[in-house]
């Protein structure tokens, strides 16, 4: 519903971010009876409503409005239209308000909220039976920003521009949109908490893909030692070929080291030599959960 052909662009790039993970596939169009209709007023904020609520709004109303666009805003709405709630709203949350500080910011420009309505966007928690949802996570694009003086033992949260592994894992868990399983594949077998695996790079360039089942939600550690200049690619869950997290060497020396929040599942670890002037040979890789 309107909208310049950047900033219509720009909905459906965020859009796709959820549709790498979620089994689910946006059909953008004009078509009257679309089941989320956008405006791009820039007089409304950014907002949607989530979910099938949007099924409640009149067919000549947006369910969704993207007034500005900046950073991940379309992929945090989008996240809303597909059924995701704020984080800080989680009863798992551990955000402790200090709320005159809270009312008083918001009372002010640009916001201009009163008490009602700092309880609802900011406040308000939802209960445990209310919701399908994971511990809280401080990377969600479903959280917003807050300064530490808003928060009783100063912790505040940091803006989120992109999916976090949490999210991405939420969304084609057994609770929100799951894929089917991934088919046959050649890779290699890990286990979470078993000795290092031994592995070798041959020749220039070439690549090894392992697999690991998380049989519990958790942080999980995956690393490489060795003088092997490799790269390494998390893909998951339940898909060799949704990308999660990617890393060159945040490990020892030049080896890569992804730490993910994951839920239970099947993930892949594609790990590519990184430099194809560089030497060859052994490598061990591990996982271990946090
Ligand atoms: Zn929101």
């Amino acid at each position: 519903m309107g909208g310049s052909a950047a900033e219509q662009a720009t909905a459906r790039e965020q859009a796709g971010w959820w549709e790498l993970y979620a089994n689910l596939k946006f059909d953008f169009g004009n078509a009257p009876d679309a089941d989320i209709r956008i405006t791009f007023d820039t007089n409304d904020g950014a907002w949607s409503t989530v979910g099938t609520d949007a099924r409640q709004v009149p067919s000549n109303q947006a369910t969704m409005n993207l007034g500005f666009l900046d950073g991940g805003t379309a992929g945090h709405e989008f996240g809303h239209a597909v059924g995701l709630a704020h984080e800080h709203s989680s009863p798992a949350g551990g955000i402790q308000w200090n709320e005159p500080v809270v009312l008083a910011a918001l009372a002010g420009p640009p916001n201009f909220w009163g008490p009602a309505m700092v309880e609802h966007n900011v406040f308000r928690k939802y209960s445990l039976d209310q919701i399908n949802g994971t511990t809280f996570d401080p990377d969600s694009i479903m959280l917003y920003a807050f300064p530490a003086q808003w928060t009783l033992n100063g912790v505040g949260t940091h803006a989120n521009d992109v999916l976090s592994s949490l999210d991405k894992a939420f969304v084609a868990g057994a609770k929100m949109y799951p894929k089917t399983g991934p088919g046959p594949s050649k890779a290699t077998p890990l286990n979470v908490g078993a000795p290092r695996t031994k592995a070798n790079i041959g020749r220039a360039g070439e690549e090894d893909l392992f697999q690991f089942t998380a049989d519990e939600d958790g942080v999980y550690q995956i690393d490489t030692r060795g003088k092997t200049d490799i790269y390494m690619k998390l893909f998951g869950p339940n898909s060799e070929t949704a990308l999660m997290d990617e890393d060159d060497d945040s490990g020892y020396g030049l080896n890569p080291r992804i730490s993910a929040r994951l839920l239970a599942g099947n993930y892949f670890v594609q790990i590519r030599h990184h430099d194809r002037t560089s030497g060859t040979g052994e490598y061990t890789i591990g996982i271990k959960q946090h």
